[in-house]
């Protein structure tokens, strides 16, 4: 596995790469691997020859007040866990070799944003849109991964890319979650151990609702409510939000239609968690 730190280094390795004809993946990451992200590496090493992961606290998605500076780090452990998990490239650019001093271009879309996170991170998801397309130029792989554990993320950059014209096979990736159903997070390693027991909460809400789905209950208020009431079980959690919406453009639904996703963002002191779960009808796998 190579490691690259400059964009020049990183554009002429693509142009090799794609030249000898190999077909070139990539899998955006912030770092601070968990099996979430090896998940992605190992899906990208199937459908590709080449896989480049990068390894970016991408400084635009993040808020004032939010975790940019205590964001955990570990180059060296995601340098061990990526080679294990089959890249063949490391790109691991610092925050000037990706944003020149007068850097003032940005990538925004009008919708999709608006809902979900967009509410309490207003301009995460420009910062992301921004840094993704700057990736697909840099790296110009044929096809990216992402994970269904950022759904809202991974809609608007299925949007973004159909929108403008990248020649990029976008493949989402399901949510690789703990043995009590926590979905991995760089952020949980924030808890607290009493907070790491009260997040499963979430996961067993999603739970319940299904089987209320599957039950025939089709109010969204009612499935909301028996939700709500399972997560402030936990005596620190607080909710950001919590709703059940078009699984395409993240519209909330009153009552359930289909596809249908589950999404919610819940505080645990300082720490906010995210998790969302598809909503199939009655005798469907879900
Ligand atoms: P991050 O490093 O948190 O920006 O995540 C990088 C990529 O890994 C994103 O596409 C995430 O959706 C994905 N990812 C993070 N956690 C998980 C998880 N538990 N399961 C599947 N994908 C994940």
């Amino acid at each position: 596995m190579r490691i690259i730190h400059s964009v020049s280094q990183m554009r002429a390795a693509s142009e090799s790469i794609r030249t000898a004809g190999r077909r070139l993946a990539l899998a955006p990451t912030m770092g601070y691997l968990h099996e979430g992200h090896l998940s992605l590496i190992r899906k990208a090493r199937q459908d590709a020859d080449d896989v480049v992961v990068s390894v970016f606290v991408n400084p635009s998605q993040f808020g004032p007040g939010e975790d940019l500076d205590r964001y955990p780090r570990d180059p060296e452990r995601d340098i061990r866990m990526s080679r294990d998990a089959g890249a063949t490239i490391l790109f691991m650019p610092d925050t000037r070799e990706i944003y020149h001093p007068g850097h003032e271009t940005h990538v925004s879309l009008s919708r999709l944003p608006v809902h979900l996170c967009g509410f309490s991170r207003p301009g995460h998801f420009q910062g992301v849109a921004t840094i993704v397309t700057k990736l697909f130029n840099i790296v110009r792989p044929h096809i990216a991964v992402f994970g269904e554990k950022d759904y809202q993320q991974l809609q608007v950059i299925r949007r973004m890319t159909g929108d403008l014209n990248f020649d990029i096979e976008i493949i989402g990736c399901p949510i690789v979650r703990e043995t009590d159903g926590l979905a991995m997070s760089s952020r949980n390693r924030y808890l607290t151990p009493e907070q790491r027991r009260e997040a499963t909460v979430l996961f067993a809400a999603m739970e319940h609702v299904k089987d209320r789905v599957r039950k025939g209950e089709r109010s969204v208020k009612v499935l909301l409510d028996a939700a709500r009431n399972r997560i402030l079980q936990a005596a620190g959690a607080n909710i950001d939000y919590l709703v059940i919406c078009d699984a395409g453009t993240l519209e909330e639904l009153a009552v359930l239609d289909y596809p249908a996703r589950m999404a919610m963002a819940v505080h645990f002191g300082a720490t906010r968690l995210i998790d969302n779960c598809p909503l199939a009808p009655a005798a469907s796998p879900v």
